[in-house]
């Protein structure tokens, strides 16, 4: 059996044979190191003030309303290092949870036994975007992101009952020998969600000239990672580009699969050809990304535990979203300009 076939199969023993969307919420595009090599935040201005890179809560709110009436898990809810305090965390994770339906994966950078603490009521685990396990390639990658703190974060996370999850990018010059230090991090640091990621050369990095990795490589390391931890949790990242990848990745042991532009690209012919490139690859799809539900939607924003106020504007930013999704739907809107957003790693 090669390594795919066996990947197969050690997926089909551990797992329904389904996938579903992951859609990432961004709560602001402000990190304080910008520095990661790969990031597009590396190509920032230095002078940004922080606070007007944040995302409104209406916007956040009316997100997490659509990820879960269509079906899509949250990967997980992020922001750049040091984008929100612990005061706005704290403020912000009841009413988005309460939006959601369910409980968050956190990706904001290392974070101290007492935050854990007191975010844990509104977490299912924490991310660590340790990007790559090499430690020379990392402080070459990573320069003001140790991976330290991030390793004692699992440790203390793992402790107080959380699950523990990391970020994992091919293409930024790991080879397939750092594969045993992938494997050690995983067992030692019981991650139980790994987001394999293939690099996205952004303009302004180091990157930009460089060539996107295969597919075949990217599903390589999806198929070590499932024959050696049958049971973890492996999302991998696709983009709008690479949807043609999605079969093998998922034939190599992905769960799910993330970095598609969820609400731009809804009802889209790229959002069907998701769909099918999922039939191909022998699973069901559970959610969706080209039917809008007929619900109503007011009894959504209504149920939220916000004041008048911001319902209004929840209501608002929702029905804007809702507008273009239907736009695409129903007016062919699949052949207009695309604007790309973008993601951090954090
Ligand atoms: S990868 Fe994360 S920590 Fe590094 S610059 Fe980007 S957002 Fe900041």
């Amino acid at each position: 059996m090669d390594l795919f076939d066996q990947a197969a199969a050690v997926y089909e023993a551990s797992f329904p044979m389904e996938t579903w969307f992951e859609r990432a919420l961004f709560f602001s595009w402000y990190c304080s190191i910008r520095d990661c090599t790969f990031c597009f935040m590396s190509a920032q201005p230095k002078n940004i003030e922080p606070k007007t890179m944040r995302r409104s809560t209406e916007s956040l709110l009316a997100e997490a309303i659509l990820c879960r009436v269509l079906g899509w898990d949250s990967g997980f809810l992020s922001g750049g290092i040091n984008a929100f305090t612990p005061a706005d965390m704290k403020q912000l994770l009841p009413t988005l949870t309460a939006a959601y339906g369910n409980k968050f994966w956190l990706n904001v950078g290392p974070l101290p036994r007492n935050l854990l603490e007191s975010y844990r009521p509104y977490l299912s685990g924490v991310v660590g975007a340790l990007e790559t396990v090499n430690p020379l390639l990392h402080k070459k990658i990573c320069p003001s992101k140790p991976m330290e703190p991030y390793l004692r974060m699992f440790d203390e996370a793992h402790a107080l009952g959380l699950q523990n999850a990391m970020t994992f990018i091919v293409g930024v010059g790991e080879t397939k020998e750092d594969l045993p230090l992938l494997l050690e991090i995983i067992q030692r640091y019981h991650i139980s969600k790994i987001h394999i990621y293939s690099l996205i050369p952004e303009k302004g990095t180091i990157y930009t000239e460089k060539d996107i990795p295969e597919p075949l490589y990217q599903a390589w390391w999806i198929a070590q990672v499932r024959v050696h931890c049958p049971t973890i949790s492996i999302q991998c990242g696709i983009w709008k580009d690479r949807i043609a990848a999605l079969p093998i990745l998922l034939k190599a042991g992905a769960n799910s699969f993330s970095k598609f532009p969820a609400t731009r690209l809804f009802g889209t012919a790229r959002a069907h050809d998701v769909e099918q490139q999922v039939a191909c690859a022998g699973r069901s799809f559970r959610g969706t990304l080209t039917k809008l539900p007929v619900i109503n939607w007011e009894d959504e924003v209504q149920r939220l535990p916000v004041t008048d106020a911001i319902k209004q504007r929840v209501h608002q930013k929702l029905h804007q979203y809702l507008g273009r999704m239907q736009r695409n739907v129903t007016c062919g809107s699949n052949l207009l300009p695309v604007k790309t957003g973008r993601v951090p790693a954090v």
